[in-house]
């Protein structure tokens, strides 16, 4: 649809959209689950992974004409609540933050966009359309800083990792801790296809049994599905002192035997933390943006498995077999 030019008041910072990310959020938006429209407004800019190239980069963004950026999807609440006041939107206390392309404010998915100098992140130009995977690769820093900041209660010398789901998030997991020197082991249930091969080209081992099955305990692990089962096996299976940090977001689904008390007693006899992460904050952008500069950019481009135009929006949405990231092109790099 024709939707007007972005005005000044959206952000001093002129981009072009080169591509945006879709994932399971964008689908529970457009199924009418998920996501609210700007106040007084009858529809909703979807997009909320982004990457652009600066149009115009006004007159006090640091940005050049041409620079490759990110933007940031959060805005604190208007409050602001005291996490917002520190710039800790990803913590905010009283929900009433907005976010692009989800809560109260248009995202990206247009052919241009603006933004505020402060929240657009400029990439290393040589990940080209790889920038793209910045939004997802933020909320995996955000969730390694988490179990970084949990582990310094002990003396705590983590060496095996377990990153349950090898989707975007769970493959970009591998690749944060695997840049960090854990030993890193993904398990899904996929046998066959790409997900193996990536985890093993990044020097992982691949797991397509159950969790409890795993022959050993791992010191963190990183949930990435929202799969009630895995979640309840990842705490049977956690080491001593291990954490869990939860990532994934699922709805229901029966899960054998489970009792929150006896969930309880595993965590309190092994001191176990498990912790929920979601969003991101500048700091993690940034880290996150180094992450993806240091990877290398083969296996980062074979997360991309299907690039699709503008106007075919609805089967981007579509999830096909062989999916693992999705993008909507806008233009060329
Ligand atoms: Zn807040």
């Amino acid at each position: 649809m024709d939707i007007p030019e972005p005005g000044a008041h959206e952000g001093s910072v002129l981009v072009e959209a080169i591509a945006v990310g879709v994932c399971g959020t964008d689908v529970e938006i457009v199924e009418g689950k998920y996501g609210w429209a700007p106040h007084g407004q009858p529809h909703l800019v979807l997009g909320h992974e982004s990457l652009g190239r600066v149009i115009d980069p006004g007159p006090s963004s640091g940005l050049k004409k041409g620079d490759l950026v990110v933007g940031i999807v959060r805005r604190p609440d208007p409050v602001p609540c005291p996490n917002c006041a520190v710039g800790e939107w990803d913590m905010c206390r009283n929900g009433l933050y907005t976010e692009r392309g989800i809560k109260e404010i248009h995202g990206f998915m247009s052919e241009r966009w603006r933004i505020e100098p402060e929240y657009a992140i400029k990439i290393d130009p040589t990940l080209g359309i790889l920038g793209v995977l910045l939004e997802p690769a933020s909320v995996i820093a955000k969730a390694i800083e988490q179990l970084e900041m949990i582990g310094r209660r002990s003396f705590w010398e983590p060496r095996t990792v377990l990153v349950t789901g090898a989707g975007p998030i769970g493959l970009l997991a591998a690749l944060s801790v695997k840049q960090s020197g854990f030993d890193v082991h993904v398990l899904d249930k996929t046998e066959t296809g790409a997900k193996p091969d990536l985890v093993r080209a990044l020097g992982a081992t691949y797991h397509s049994g159950s969790v409890a099955e795993l022959p050993f305990e791992p010191d963190a692990i990183i949930e990435c599905t929202g799969v009630g089962q895995l979640i309840s096996d990842s705490i049977g299976k956690i080491g001593a002192n291990g954490i869990i940090c939860l990532t994934g977001i699922g709805h229901g689904g029966a899960v054998r035997k489970t009792s929150t008390a006896d969930v309880a007693a595993a965590s309190v006899l092994r001191n176990n933390v498990i912790v929920g992460s979601v969003n991101a904050n500048k700091r993690h952008w940034y880290k996150a943006a180094q992450i993806l500069a240091n990877a290398d950019r083969a296996w980062l481009s074979k997360l991309i498995t299907r690039r699709e135009k503008p106007e075919n929006f609805m089967s981007a949405l579509e999830r096909k077999p062989d999916d693992i990231k999705v993008v909507i092109q806008f233009s060329a790099v």
